[in-house]
């Protein structure tokens, strides 16, 4: 079972982009490193629900 995530920027707060991730082998809180278009940098995205 994969489920769906979406990644909010750190910085902006605004949803860019969202994964799936598997529940049963991801059980931390997901972040990465992504372009923000808003921000125009890099930022943590932190899964939100
Ligand atoms: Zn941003």
């Amino acid at each position: 079972m994969r489920e769906i995530v979406t990644l909010q920027c750190g910085q902006c707060k605004r949803r860019n982009y969202s994964t799936t991730k598997n529940r049963k082998r991801t059980t931390d809180k997901l972040q990465f490193k992504k372009f923000c278009r808003f921000c125009r940098a890099h930022t943590a995205h932190k899964e939100v629900k």
